[in-house]
């Protein structure tokens, strides 16, 4: 099956995803790298129905969905607005906010809001695992500030570098990556979505931060990762946004360990 390609640009996305039946193809593609299988009959010839949502297998009928399984499942908005929000959220080094998405697709403020969380949502890998055995971290240096709590910790076999204008180092120079990492976020948060972060979905946020600073190399990937395709995630609904996390059928954002692999996406 051909690779699906990824647009550059804006023009060229117009160009590649000019209609819904573009869009069903693009996910199909993606879904089903190797070809098509009906997970009923093993069949390897399917056609799209009309309605551009609904795969039908050509040698036993079985239909399934073009989007199940994915962040865009169930969706009522059209495909194509679905990987417009997704490319618009890889391609911008900024990210989108609600508010512009609200306003650059024509959608309701909620439809925008729930529709990037369920993006943010695929951000995470499912099968994610936390940083761990020794042959990661032996050897590792921790580099701190002079901070007095950190002198009476223990260092658990780590090393520890101190940087600090008191050992004679330049104000600019002490945890230069680190004051970087953290300032970006904040101009990010500040700039883009105007502070107007609620603690809740914090998480989603700082998840959305790591995913694209991860991934600013291979955004054809990033792009089928958001839409979800392949990786089983289909994100918060609406009613789970706005329930807290302690309540029954509340959402609670997956934290990214910082520790993903790169996917082996197909491209
Ligand atoms: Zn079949």
């Amino acid at each position: 099956m051909p690779r699906p390609a990824f647009p550059k640009t804006l023009p060229e996305f117009m160009r590649l995803f000019s209609d819904e039946e573009a869009c069903a193809q693009f996910v199909i593609a993606a879904r089903w790298p190797e070809g098509f299988r009906c997970q009923r009959c093993a069949g390897n010839r399917s056609y799209v129905r009309k309605n551009q949502r609904e795969l039908e297998c050509a040698k036993c009928g079985y239909i399934g969905s073009v989007t199940a399984g994915t962040v865009m499942h169930g969706t009522r908005k059209p495909l194509s607005t679905w990987l417009l929000a997704a490319w618009l959220l890889v391609t911008d080094k900024r990210g989108v906010s609600s508010h512009q998405l609200e306003r650059q697709l024509g959608l309701r403020h909620e439809t925008a809001f729930q529709m990037l969380h369920k993006l943010r949502a695929a951000m995470v890998a499912p099968d994610r695992e936390l940083l761990r055995g020794t042959n990661v971290i032996e050897g590792a240096t921790i580099v701190t500030d002079d901070l007095s709590h950190y002198r009476d910790m223990p260092l658990a076999g780590y090393q520890r570098c101190v940087e600090s204008t008191a050992h004679g180092m330049a104000h600019d120079d002490v945890l230069t990556h680190y004051h970087l990492v953290i300032s970006n976020l904040k101009a990010w948060l500040a700039g883009t979505h105007h502070g107007r972060v609620e603690p809740k979905h914090l998480q989603a946020y700082l998840n959305e931060y790591a995913f694209r600073f991860n991934r600013r190399r291979n955004l054809p990937a990033a792009f089928a990762r958001l839409l979800g395709i392949g990786t089983q995630i289909r994100g918060p609904t609406y009613h789970q946004l706005y329930t807290d996390d302690g309540e029954p059928g509340g959402w609670a954002h997956p934290a990214s360990t910082g520790s993903e692999a790169e996917e082996d996406l197909p491209w």
